[in-house]
Order: C-alpha cells, then structure tokens, then sequence
C-alpha cells in the first residue's frame, strides 16, 4: 500500500468511525455477520465461499493487468471473521494469488482477488441447506477448459517414455559393466508395441521441439480409459463417522489407491472426476466420463445410514423403473442431494438439465453391462469384507446415468457404524478393498473385452 492510498484508506477510516457514532446508523446492527469462510482450490476451479446469518448480494467485475477480480458484498461490515479470508489463501491455489478485503463504502465490503490467471467466474448464492447457513459462491474457472482426453494420453506417455527411459539406463549400466563397446544398439524396450511410425527414442541431435507429442491413434483406442469417481468432496462432506472420519476424504484416499492400482497396467489409465477436496457436480462426474470415452465409470462411497448397525458393503447399478429395495431407493435419494450440500449454480443449471435429459435415454444394455461388472465386483469384496446384500442393488442414482457405459456405485462400507469406521480408516484394510475392486474389475475386462473405440481427440 502505497503512502497515499493509506492515507486515503485512513481518512475512509477515519470518517466511517463518525458514521457509525451517528444515530442515523444505529441499524447497522442489523448487518449480516459472517458465519465462516471457506477456499476449496483446485486445477477445476477454486471456489471461495462466505457463509452468513442472513442473504448476501454481490456484485462483481473483473480488471486487467493485473487481472483481478473484485466483488461488492452489501449490507456487510467488514469483521475478524470475513479477513479470516486472507489466511486461507494458499500458494499453489491455481487461480488466486492473493486477496484483499476492505469497507468501500459504508455496508459494502470489497474483496479484491489477484488473479493468477484470466477467469471465467460464476458467483451465485445458496439458500440454506444441511449443517450450512446462507452461501455466497465464487466460482473461478479456467475461461478455457483442459482437455481431459488429450491430459490423460499425455500423462500415459509421459510414464511410458520414462520407464522406457529408466529400462535403457540399467541397460546402459549393464552394458558398462560387462565392458561392450557403447556404441553397441541398445534395444528400445517398450512395454507397448511400437507401430511403425513411432518416433525412435534415440533421436539424434537436434532434439525434437518439447510439444506437442505426437499421438497415434491407434494406441488411443487400444487404452482402457476407467473414470473413478470419488464421491462428494469440498463443500460437501459426505457421511460422517462416529469419531469423525469424512465420507470425502476416504473415498478419495481408496479411489488413489485404486487409481495407481489400475494405473500400473499399461493399457489402463484412470480418469478421476476428483483429485483434491473440491466439490463436483453430479452430471459434471458423467460428464467428465463420457469427454474420455470412458470404458467404465466407477463410483466410490462409505455412507451413513439411519441405524448405526447397519453393516457391509454395497453395490449398485442403474434401475430404470422402481428401486430394488427401500434401503436402495434410500441411499439412491441421499446421494442424489448431494448437490444440494455441494452447492450447484442454478444459473448454470439450464445446461444440466440438457444434460439430464440426455442422459435419462439410459438403455437396457448399460444397466445389463452394470449388473455385470456390479456382480464381480461384489463378488470380490465379499471376500474382504461382509456384505450387506449378496446382490447388485438397483435404483436411480444420478451419477450412474451415463447412456454408453458400464456404471457402478460401491458402498464400500457403513462409515456410521463404528466398526466399519475404523476399518475404513485402516490402510491396510484399504488395500485389501482396493486389490477387490482391481480383481473384479479385471474379471469384468476378462469376460467382456472392452470394444475397440475410436477416441476423437
Ligand atoms: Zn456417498
């Protein structure tokens, strides 16, 4: 802050004390008080919320250079618990790099976010909901989105050429040791054939431009691409377990696991709807599926339920009329508000109802495809675990609606009950969950081989 502008912020000061003494302004008591404040970052988007007693408006424009972005909050007094907001800012947030609050005017706070990058954002309120008082959400979005395809194949390759590269360097050491000329062709181990066409890896000077890697086709639409979706995250919690442990967190602790799992395949790679504590929409979670071409898409919970004795794992498939059981329709319903608790932008909403209704020509052939991949799931679990039916469930989980593929939803465990609690928080009993997902999973691949696609990128 430069001299002059503290001087003037000063004087602002200065003159907002004798306003407030004025009895004209005695009902400045009757300004909302902020509840809690909270950053979810993430390489999505970074969402800022302002929790409070009572509604909030905001209005919002962004400058450039700096890019900024800078919101007016009426009928707020800037308080200990909104600067809170300045701590909670971290540094690898991939949109903000800093943040500053301040009373512009009397009843309006100004926060200003200096931007990392330009953003498209979304700021919008939620009534309230669940645990949650009133929200006032920033969204920050990149204005131009990765492609998650074109992510996944680059990740794949980076992998590819470093293990090829760690293979030639024990080579070369070998090589060395057993005193060959050097000069000697090492061979191009490659855990892929190579078509043709690939680039050698020993491309002789000069050295190929960084970017951007050629991609073949062909392996494209040999790879098995699994989405894995993580349930809820950020703003919404998830069910929470007696002493506290997060649905959230250990459904996003298995799914990494499971993640690297599959991902020492080589011809597997995971697409996760969630890498990090941020919320994601339901429809966004098929979206992101069906942009990979996912071959499967795999949904990870630990739920709650009304008794805390209710035990084992679960899994579900689609239903397209009624739900298997009450017990079913129950956690059908539970899950499908979790956008409620997340918090969804109903300005956007016009784009998922599209989406809703595009994905409701669900067919039968997914859900027999489910029901499959469902029961050698199952089947494997109940070799680590107990179950709490011997049977693939059915009911209309929104998540598991994509129309062209495989869709699950496994409720590994009961987090409410305090058994099941502590064998969820158990790493080893994680990996013992995870080695059943990967087997049933591989079984499923085993008798229904995965089509050829032809991924557009
Ligand atoms: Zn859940």
């Amino acid at each position: 802050m430069s001299a002059n502008s503290r001087r003037r912020a000063l004087r602002r000061m200065g003159s907002l004390a004798l306003l407030l003494q004025a009895p004209t302004l005695v009902r400045a008591a009757s300004a909302a008080s902020i509840v809690a404040v909270r950053v979810w970052p993430a390489a999505d988007y970074t969402r800022v919320t302002l929790e409070s007693d009572r509604p909030l408006a905001a209005k919002h424009f962004l400058v450039d250079s700096p890019d900024r972005l800078v919101i007016d909050i009426d009928g707020l007094e800037l308080s200990p618990g909104l600067r809170e907001l300045l701590g909670k800012i971290k540094p690898d947030d991939p949109f903000i790099a800093a943040v500053r609050v301040g009373q512009n005017q009397p009843r309006v706070v100004r926060i200003v976010l200096d931007l990392k990058q330009v953003v498209a954002p979304q700021i919008f309120t939620l009534e309230p909901v669940a645990a949650y008082k009133h929200r006032l959400v920033f969204d920050l979005y990149p204005q131009q989105e990765r492609d998650p395809l074109l992510a996944l194949i680059r990740e794949k390759e980076q992998a590819e050429t470093q293990a090829a590269q760690a293979v030639q360097d024990a080579l070369g050491e070998l090589i060395g040791r057993i005193d060959r000329p050097a000069s000697v062709a090492s061979p191009q181990p490659q855990p892929i054939r190579p078509p043709a066409s690939a680039p050698a890896l020993s491309t002789p000077a000069p050295a190929p431009p960084p970017s951007p890697p050629s991609i073949n086709q062909n392996r494209l639409d040999r790879l098995i691409v699994i989405a894995l979706d993580p349930g809820h995250g950020g703003e919404d919690p998830g069910a929470i377990g007696p002493t506290g442990l997060r649905e959230k967190d250990v459904v996003l602790a298995i799914s990494r696991k499971l993640r690297d799992r599959l991902n020492s395949n080589p011809n597997i790679r995971v697409m996760m709807t969630r890498d990090g504590d941020f919320f994601v929409p339901l429809h966004e979670r098929v979206r992101k599926a069906r942009r990979v071409q996912a071959d499967l898409f795999v949904s990870i919970h630990a739920d709650a339920f009304i008794t805390p004795k209710a035990r084992g794992a679960s899994v579900f498939a689609l239903s397209q009329g009624g739900a298997s059981s009450t017990a079913a329709r129950w956690i059908a319903d539970k899950e499908n508000r979790a956008d409620l608790v997340g918090g969804v932008n109903t300005v956007a909403v016009k784009d998922a109802e599209v989406m809703r209704a595009m994905l409701d020509m669900s067919t039968a052939a997914q859900i027999k495809d489910s029901l499959k991949l469902g029961s050698e799931v199952l089947n494997q679990i109940g070799k680590v675990g107990r179950l709490h039916k011997r049977s693939v469930e059915q009911a209309g989980f929104a998540v598991l609606k994509a129309p062209d593929m495989p869709s699950i939803l496994v409720e590994t465990a009961f987090i409410s009950n305090p058994e099941e609690e502590a064998k969820l928080r158990d790493p080893d009993y994680q990996d013992e969950l995870v080695e059943a997902l990967a087997t049933g999973i591989a079984r499923y691949f085993a008798k229904n081989p995965p089509l050829a696609r032809h991924r557009a990128l």
